[in-house]
């Protein structure tokens, strides 16, 4: 086996470990949520559809708002409390997305999406965790107006974290859609696919759904086997990552890939094809004589990749 290459310090997962409390106890509590609410050391990120508003700022730019500033932005709909921070309460506030577009126009302001955001480096690390937090949990207000079960409008209750429907009284919970997001490995050599709408020389994991009644392994297996046509073994768990475009659970695996020949699913790949060991390090690197690379360090797809170039798979 070749020596494996230094890859320097290891960058942070993106929107991962939270320095927010979710303080979910304090949801169902009237009296508790409306001294939240006033509390003068609350804070709101505002996101507005795609889009999040930020003060600009010289180096990096403030996301936070006091709830009455974000609600003097425009028109705003929910205000979900998202949890505590250093005992201060934390909300996210939905702006009309056309509101948060005539934003743009102002100069104290930059409004842009959550991906750049991270990828950027706009705003402090520690705020990508709960903007992820609260971006998703708006999008599903958005999306989630009125009762899956008899079409009635619904309500939101406990603190956004919840939608009663009055008329058939179902209730309704902030979902999650998980994604499997996987690298399939055979000694010195991985598969790497590029979607047709990445930039150019850009290479990843693989990634589908997660279907009803599938095993994370199974949907691993699945998915390489119908994108790419490698028959995969077992399935080792990496790690996760919220991705909350829109409400996106990344599970991060390794897979055992049992067999060499390739058949790419043109509707889902531009291409795919295997990659040996040190061309991938050339890539983490931006080293690579092609210009070929990795997805930024922010998303899981770099650091399952890493991970392989720098360590050893266990597959038990
Ligand atoms: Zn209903």
């Amino acid at each position: 086996m070749s020596p494996r290459p230094d890859l320097g310090p290891k960058p942070r997962l993106g929107y991962t470990a939270s320095l927010l409390d979710r303080a979910a106890e304090r949801r169902t509590d009237a009296a508790a949520l409306a001294a939240l609410e006033s509390d003068p050391r609350g804070r709101a990120y505002v996101v507005g559809g795609e889009m999040v508003v930020l003060k600009k700022a010289a180096e990096v730019h403030d996301p936070v708002f006091t709830l009455s500033e974000a609600r003097a932005l425009g028109r705003t709909t929910e205000t979900v409390f998202l949890g505590l921070v250093a005992s201060a309460p934390r909300f996210a506030v939905a702006l009309d997305p056309p509101a948060a577009e005539a934003l743009k126009a102002r100069d104290e302001f930059v409004v842009t999406d959550l991906r750049s955001i991270a990828v950027r480096g706009l705003v402090e690390a520690d705020h990508l965790p709960p903007l992820a937090e609260g971006k998703a949990l708006l999008t599903w207000h958005m999306r989630h107006r009125f009762c899956s079960n008899c079409g009635a409008a619904s309500d939101p209750v406990e603190a956004g974290w919840r939608r009663d429907c009055p008329s058939c009284r179902a209730q309704h919970f902030p979902r999650t859609d998980p994604v499997v997001i996987m690298l399939p490995i055979a000694g010195e050599r991985c598969v790497l696919g590029r979607s047709h709408r990445f930039q150019a020389g850009m290479w990843s994991c693989l990634a589908g759904f997660v279907e009803p009644g599938e095993a994370i392994e199974d949907a691993v297996r699945r998915e390489t086997r119908e994108e790419v046509g490698i028959v995969c073994a077992r399935v080792s768990y990496f790690a996760s990552q919220p991705w909350p475009f829109p409400t996106s659970l990344m599970i991060g695996c390794h897979a055992q890939a049992v067999s060499q020949d390739i058949v790419i699913d043109r509707s889902e790949l531009d291409d795919a094809r295997w990659f040996t060991r040190e061309e991938v390090a050339a890539m983490l690197l931006r080293r690579h004589p092609d210009g070929l690379s990795t997805p930024p360090t922010v998303a899981i797809a770099y650091h399952i990749i890493r991970a392989w170039v720098e360590e050893e798979v266990d597959f038990r």
